[in-house]
């Protein structure tokens, strides 16, 4: 017996698609409804840290994620300037435990495919163009209404539909996601030899020049600056950006000049932060992933975060057999904390840097709250 025996998410990001497979395997009737015509990702790559590798275990999506990624250990500095000399080899921290890498890269586009084909073999139904537009609820389901029309009724809607969620508007949370004050330049480009795992550049014209590998082939690259007006950038504009914001920066980020000049695609966006305060849920209602929480990938947990959600909400949907009080205590005592800590660090980790603190314990703050990761949810 589970808690629900029909689900209705909103989205398709790894949030969603996480609960979607967990719940569609323990026979829950799944409809996930994604706004966009078609799953198609914005962006480059990403980082995954040891507890969403964790996450994909459980859901039984690892061994395909690891294939179509490039697990690494450790993270190196380097310092700005000709050579790039490395000045720190910084040790593992397994967030998701000794049986995982401590991190990975791996394009959004593969984690994407893969998540959503774990879905379907899972047995969830996933309609695109599809948006979730109103909802009603009831004293124990809610109907929820997709392109202005019903789709049904549901036990549960999860509001997986990130940072500007428009579940968490209907239900009534004034919480918006706010800019931090930094944007980010991304670029998906081949990878060097000797690129083996992530690393920075702190220092420079930017506040961080970074790049993590994701695969034999490809790696992404990014330049963090001050949020500026920069969206709708043509182009050809945006790789001289890239490109001239990068000069600073010698090894690898030679190779990654010659791909800008060469045609790779530069993306540009700011960075956000917010909690929603507790309950996430509104009856038979919950926000999680991106919709309930967002940081500055300072510390590369925003999408493990979701995962967790997804993961500690499944869980409990499982294996309880009512969606009550009780229920949604046990979930907000599991994630809202650990969510916070996560969000205040990664933004004090972009303050400092925003405030030119040069003394900041920027390893230190790194290693602990990836330390407190490493508890289980
Ligand atoms: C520059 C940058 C770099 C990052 N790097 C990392 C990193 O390296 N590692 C990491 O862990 N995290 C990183 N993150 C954070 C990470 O990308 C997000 O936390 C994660 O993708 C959130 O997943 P989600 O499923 O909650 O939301 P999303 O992936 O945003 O998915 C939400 C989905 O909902 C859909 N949707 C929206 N409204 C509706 C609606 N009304 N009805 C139906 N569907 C709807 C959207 O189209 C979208 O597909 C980064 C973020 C940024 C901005």
């Amino acid at each position: 017996m589970t808690a629900v025996t029909r689900v209705a998410i909103a989205g398709s990001g790894v949030a969603a698609l996480a609960t979607a497979i967990q719940l569609a395997k323990a026979g829950v009737e799944v409809d996930v409804f994604e706004a966009k015509p078609e799953p198609t990702v914005v962006g480059s790559g990403i980082s995954l840290q040891g507890n969403a590798l964790r996450v994909f275990d459980a859901l039984g999506a690892w061994d395909d994620i690891r294939a179509a990624g490039y697990p690494f250990e450790g993270l190196n500095l380097r310092a700005p300037g000709p050579g790039a000399p490395i000045v720190a080899e910084l040790p593992d921290v397994k967030t998701g435990g000794p049986d995982y890498p401590a991190g990975m890269g791996m394009p959004r586009a593969e984690l994407t495919r893969i998540l959503l084909a774990h879905a379907t073999a899972a047995g969830a139904n996933i309609r695109f163009g599809a948006k979730v537009t109103w909802l009603v609820q009831g004293d124990d389901h809610v109907e929820v209404f997709v392109n202005e029309e019903s789709a049904g009724v549901y036990d549960l809607l999860v509001g997986a539909d990130g940072l500007h969620s428009t579940v968490r508007d209907i239900i009534g949370s004034e919480t918006k996601p706010e800019p931090t004050g930094m944007g980010i330049w991304r670029s998906f480009v081949s990878r060097p030899a000797e690129v083996v795992r992530s690393e920075l550049y702190y220092g420079g014209p930017v506040f961080i020049a970074g790049y993590t590998p994701t695969g034999e082939d490809s790696m992404y690259a990014f330049l963090v600056e001050k949020a500026q007006d920069r969206f709708g950038t043509p182009d050809d504009e945006a790789t001289q950006i890239m490109l001239d914001e990068s000069r600073a920066y010698d090894g690898p980020w030679n190779s990654i000049r010659a791909d800008l000049e060469g045609g790779a695609h530069a993306n540009y966006t700011w960075f956000t932060q917010h909690i929603v305060p507790a309950p996430w849920n509104r009856g038979h209602v919950v926000v999680i992933g991106d919709a309930a929480h967002s940081c500055p990938p300072t510390i590369a947990q925003g999408a493990a975060q979701a995962l967790e959600d997804a993961f500690v909400l499944t869980e409990l949907l499982v294996a309880r057999d009512a969606v009550d009080q009780d229920l949604w205590d046990e979930f907000h005592a599991r994630r809202l904390p650990r969510a916070q800590r996560v969000v205040e660090a990664s933004v004090q980790l972009g303050q400092w840097q925003l405030d030119g603190v040069r003394d900041a314990d920027v390893p230190g703050l790194m290693f602990g709250v990836a330390h407190q990761m490493a508890e289980p949810a």
